[in-house]
């Protein structure tokens, strides 16, 4: 989608720190961190948000949180982490291309700001 800053990243025309790419997902530094580890798991296909989601997507939803489980694993802090959507401009979803975001490395408290 032209207008998506997260496609733009995908196309290679606005640059990320990249963690991890397959045909299916891309992973990169959240450029704002809000803990040691903060990355943004995005699929490659254009999906506005999780409520926008639909049926044919489960696999891709499915396949975004394993992607988080073993980038958790790898980077040992299987301690404790969270894997975030943030739904609707009011819980502060900025972009508008689905994004998983994986936070953890730092003690974190509930319930969530
Ligand atoms: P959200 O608030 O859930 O929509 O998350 C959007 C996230 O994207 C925020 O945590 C931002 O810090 C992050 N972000 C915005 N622009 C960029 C960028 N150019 N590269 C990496 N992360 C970004
Ligand atoms: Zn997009």
């Amino acid at each position: 989608m032209e207008d998506c800053l997260f496609c733009k990243i995908i196309a290679g025309k606005i640059p990320a720190k990249k963690v991890y790419e397959d045909d299916k997902v891309l992973v990169f530094e959240d450029i704002t961190p809000q803990a040691p580890t903060h990355l943004l798991i995005i699929p490659k296909q254009h999906i506005i948000g999780l409520k926008e989601a639909r049926p044919e997507d489960a696999e891709i939803l499915g396949y975004c949180q394993l992607v988080a489980a073993k980038l958790g694993r790898e980077r040992n802090i299987e301690d404790g982490y969270r894997t975030v959507y943030n739904v609707g401009a009011r819980s502060g979803q900025s972009v508008f291309h689905l994004h998983l975001h994986l936070i953890g490395g730092r003690d974190m408290k509930w319930p969530p700001g």
